[in-house]
């Protein structure tokens, strides 16, 4: 099944939904150059990691060599930025070059970011640097090995361009993803903003094929893919909470139907705990602050609801009514997710009463959060106080006598530390680190970012040598600060 040639790429989308598919072409990229290949990646999908290594290959990858029956497009999507409806968003860097059909049979979509300016570009010059793309593929590597569905990162290719941002002139660099699909909240609000009632439909029944084929079978299938979306949405939030992860930008437009996460921009890992941490640049008033998340996916979804109520009632009264109830289904998941996640990370046994769990979670949390414990150490720390050694935690955190007693009630119960060491990461990928790998590879040398690439892909599995992966910032990396659009 392995292509020794440009893969066979599907139009599935582009035929089901030409009203969302705007055929482009990726612009020339003067002098591509393969910076990063997911090699494991490219096997799974049924891809030669050889031949996507030659020239022809390297060029299939930013676009430039277009294989035959091959209809690149720039969807159109809609979106809620920051709380305010944008009817006119779209892939303004990016194409969905089409789709792949994995060894498996699952369509995933292959799909380019940085490759020039589309009819969605706006102001933007349809571009990419060097440093955002490979953060993409670092923190995406790491959210898969975490067990977080989410984009993959198949290659990024340096393309010999400059591009202009407010630091100078940075290389250029076009990032070829992989996805469930592209298929956002956003584009179901396009479609309704459209006035389309036929559109809607063939998207929502586009999305169940792909996404949630159970739906299909239930006696009212476009209420059960709401239903869908609700539950995949709330299952990965509450995997982003319990690591600690911080989205940064999550408009209606970047946030799946599939239940993967998507556009890793300003994201990053959350160190000192904090509710209100938020890193990036342009998000003030902290609307995806941390601990946000959740009502904000929430908020989201009701926009989703919104969005697809033509399809749910020809009464909107009922149609209403329906969504409200659907999107009641939220908060009963995520609690129940994040409170199954919390039991596994404090190694307790499954089947344990959730009160239990969620009551001792809370209590150590607010320890967490006035100690300003470092997220992921503190949680891995935890297993070497199950195992008799409450020191490691004990140095960090500031009540004392409160965390004694709390590790007391959590001793009663039994933790399993071997358990805890398996969910519990010691390697994320850490903002200072990032930062380091990503300007070397700006200045063209590649090495920090392949040990930091070593390190996250193999999470949970502590390694000699690696300590520094382990570890928060040193205090001199001061306040973090991450930005959109880069
Ligand atoms: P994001 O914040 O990454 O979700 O992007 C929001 C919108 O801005 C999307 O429609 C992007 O395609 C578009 N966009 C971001 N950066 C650029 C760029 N450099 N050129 C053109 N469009 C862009
Ligand atoms: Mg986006
Ligand atoms: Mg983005």
């Amino acid at each position: 099944v392995t292509s020794t040639s440009a893969p066979a790429l599907g139009h599935v989308f582009a035929d089901a939904l030409p009203e969302l598919a705007r055929p482009w072409r990726a612009e020339e990229a003067p002098e591509p150059r393969l910076l990063h290949l997911g090699e494991e990646l490219a096997r799974e999908l049924g891809l030669d990691p050889e031949w996507l290594r030659t020239p022809e290959g390297v060029r299939f990858l930013v676009g430039g060599e277009v294989p035959e029956g091959t209809h690149p497009v720039a969807q159109a999507y809609a979106g809620h930025q920051f709380g305010g409806f944008n009817p006119g968003l779209g892939d303004g860097r990016a194409l969905l070059l089409g789709e792949l059909t994995a060894p498996d049979g699952r369509l995933v979509d292959l799909h380019l970011k940085g490759s020039g300016r589309t009819p969605f570009a706006r102001g933007g010059d349809g571009l990419a640097a060097v440093g955002p793309m490979l953060r993409e593929l670092v923190v995406s590597e790491a959210m898969h090995a975490l067990g977080v569905p989410t984009t993959r990162a198949l290659a990024v290719v340096a393309t010999g361009r400059g591009v202009r941002r407010e630091l100078g002139v940075l290389p250029g660099a076009v990032l070829a993803r992989t996805a469930a699909s592209h298929l956002r909240v956003g584009s179901v609000q396009l479609a309704r903003a459209r006035d389309d009632r036929d559109l809607l439909a063939r998207l929502a029944d586009h999305a169940i094929a792909r996404h949630h084929p159970a739906a299909a079978d239930a006696e009212h299938p476009h209420l059960a893919l709401f239903q869908a979306v609700v539950a995949a949405q709330a299952d990965l939030v509450a995997r982003w909470m319990l690591l600690g992860f911080v989205h940064g930008v999550m408009n209606t437009d970047n946030m799946t139907l599939s239940g993967e996460s998507i556009d890793y921009g300003p994201c990053a890992f959350m160190e000192a705990v904090d509710p209100a941490t938020v890193f990036s640049s342009i998000d003030h008033a902290g609307r995806y602050a941390y601990a946000q998340q959740p009502p904000i996916a929430e908020w989201n979804l009701a926009r989703l609801g919104e969005a697809m109520l033509p399809l749910l009632h020809d009464d909107q009264e009922q149609a209403v009514a329906l969504a409200v109830e659907a999107l009641g289904g939220f908060r009963p998941r995520y609690d129940a997710a994040w409170t199954e996640g919390m039991r596994a990370k404090l190694g307790l046994p499954a089947g344990l009463t959730p009160d239990v769990v969620l009551a001792l979670a809370i209590d150590l949390q607010a320890l967490m959060q006035a100690g300003r414990v470092d997220h992921t150490s503190f949680h891995r720390a935890l297993s070497a106080a199950a195992r008799g050694d409450a020191e490691p935690v004990r140095g960090v955190v500031l009540d004392l006598p409160a965390l004694d007693a709390w590790l007391e009630r959590w001793r009663a119960l039994g933790p399993d530390p071997d358990a805890m060491d398996r969910v519990n990461p010691l390697y994320v990928p850490r903002n200072h680190l990032v930062e380091e790998a990503l300007d070397a590879a700006t200045a063209g040398h590649l090495a920090p970012l392949e040990r930091l690439l070593e390190a996250v892909r193999s999470p949970y599995v502590e390694r000699p040598g690696l300590e520094a992966f382990a570890a928060p910032a040193p205090p001199d990396f001061g306040a973090y600060t991450t930005y959109c659009g880069t």
